[in-house]
């Protein structure tokens, strides 16, 4: 982020595209040693290893100026042993081919962890959406349907929001793919609005998840989270909410942040007003003269740090600077797997993405049923089911790390790759 400025456009590219060949590196490491764990064979790790599909699509745009532009899109497919693949799709600029391979990883591991009968999908167009047309969005939204749609389905690999895509890109995505099917298809993809099948609590569903992973780590920690101070990095779906629900509990947030910098008062934020005026791409440190660094947050004071932006953002270079006892991970693949080494000898508590990011994914699989059903659920009961998974999961995934004597991103692992691993033995798969 902060190191892009100094970088050319296309040094910057390269730099993230290394980064991300680590991430698929180190997901397989963890992979391989959880699979070891439950005493499956090198079959089933070359087997998941790998997503089984991956497309790259090229997808033609007629700009506002009149002139065509051509996006790149990617969708992964991790592996469907255990039912469709699941999973969002970003619009940012850094996308490439490595990190969307590493997140449809990440959701079969989410979707193992709340057990849920899908693998990992996860998808992602190189673009940057904060300096598009609502016309052009669109546009695009409906040319990588178009281009992905042979694959994708109701019952075959199911999108869903992620950074910068939101309800109206599904909206139109789902109407792209009621057009090419001849049916109505609100099962295709979740995160809709409301009126177009999609669920009650979806929206808040990451944050939630977030939520109860806070309140079950504090409590683990004897800590009282009326009294705790909290950092929340990146003010985007998850973090905007989460700093509202942390707020609702009495907790003092007293850092903040945005693509473009920080906010850090050890007196507490006013986090109203600072919702109040963000943008709909969760920017609001350009209101204030008083910013500090991304990197410079997390050096600061509190009690529970929550990464809610991009990846890599503790490394081995800041992993011995943070002063939080507890880091709940919102944000997908914050932490490097040396770094969560680092954070856990110093005694740190660090709850995992695939556990504490699982709130969203478990939503749009209430979703997907609801929309199977043709029947509502209220908010009421899709938080109460919500709640009770996110618990479940949270004591699972400690109960595993207890067990094993492993650190909670190993066992969350060990417990995510189970129902695939068992599902494609059965397939005769490995
Ligand atoms: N993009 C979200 C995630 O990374 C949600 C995926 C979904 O709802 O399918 O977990």
């Amino acid at each position: 982020m902060g190191t892009t400025n100094t970088l050319t456009e296309n040094q910057g590219k390269v730099k993230t595209e290394n980064e991300s060949i680590d991430i698929v590196k180190s997901t397989q490491t963890i992979i391989h040693e959880a699979l070891q764990y439950l005493g499956y064979s090198e079959e089933t790790y070359e087997l998941l290893k790998e997503p089984l599909r991956m497309l790259t699509v090229r997808i033609p745009v007629r700009m506002d100026n009149g002139k065509i532009k051509v996006f790149t899109g990617y969708r992964a497919q991790h592996n469907d042993a255990a039912g469709p693949t699941k999973g969002g799709v970003r619009f940012h600029p850094d996308v490439n081919e490595q990190e969307v391979k590493a997140l449809s990883m990440w959701m079969t591991m989410k979707s193992g962890i709340v057990n849920l009968p899908y693998g990992g999908g996860k998808g992602g167009i190189v673009c940057d959406p904060r300096e598009m047309s609502f016309r052009e969005l669109e546009a695009l939204s409906r040319g990588y349907v178009r281009a992905i749609s042979q694959i994708v389905g109701p019952s075959k690999d199911i999108p869903a929001p992620d950074v910068y895509t939101n309800s109206q890109i599904m909206a139109w995505m789902m109407d792209e793919y009621s057009h090419i099917s001849e049916f109505d298809s609100p099962g295709f993809i979740t995160g809709k609005p409301l009126v177009l099948g999609g669920s009650e609590g979806r929206d808040t569903a990451t944050a939630r998840g977030v939520t109860i992973c806070v309140e079950e780590a504090a409590r683990k920690r004897g800590i009282d989270l009326k009294d705790a101070r909290i950092i929340i990095q990146g003010f985007g779906n998850a973090g905007s909410y989460l700093s509202k629900f942390m707020h609702d509990a009495g907790a003092k947030i007293v850092g903040i942040s945005d693509a473009y910098g920080a906010l850090y008062d050890e007196n507490g934020l006013d986090i109203n007003y600072l919702l109040e005026r963000r943008d709909s791409f969760g920017t609001v440190t350009n209101l204030f003269d008083n910013t500090i660094s991304n990197k410079k947050l997390f050096e600061q004071d509190c009690d529970i740090l929550i990464p809610a932006a991009i990846a890599n953002q503790i490394t081995m270079e800041n992993a011995k600077d943070i002063k939080a006892s507890i880091v709940v991970e919102a944000a997908n693949g914050p932490t490097t797997l040396e770094a969560t080494k680092v954070l856990t000898k110093r005694g740190i508590l660090l709850v995992p993405d695939v556990l504490a990011s699982a709130g969203g994914v478990t939503a749009s699989y209430f979703e997907w049923v609801q929309n199977n059903q043709g029947y509502y659920w209220t908010a009421d009961e899709v938080m109460t089911k919500l709640r009770t998974i996110l618990i479940d999961s949270f004591h699972k995934v400690m109960a595993s790390a207890e067990k094993h004597q492993v650190d909670m991103r190993l066992a969350a692992y060990i417990v995510g790759i189970r129902r695939t691993a068992e599902a494609a033995k059965f397939r005769g798969w490995a």
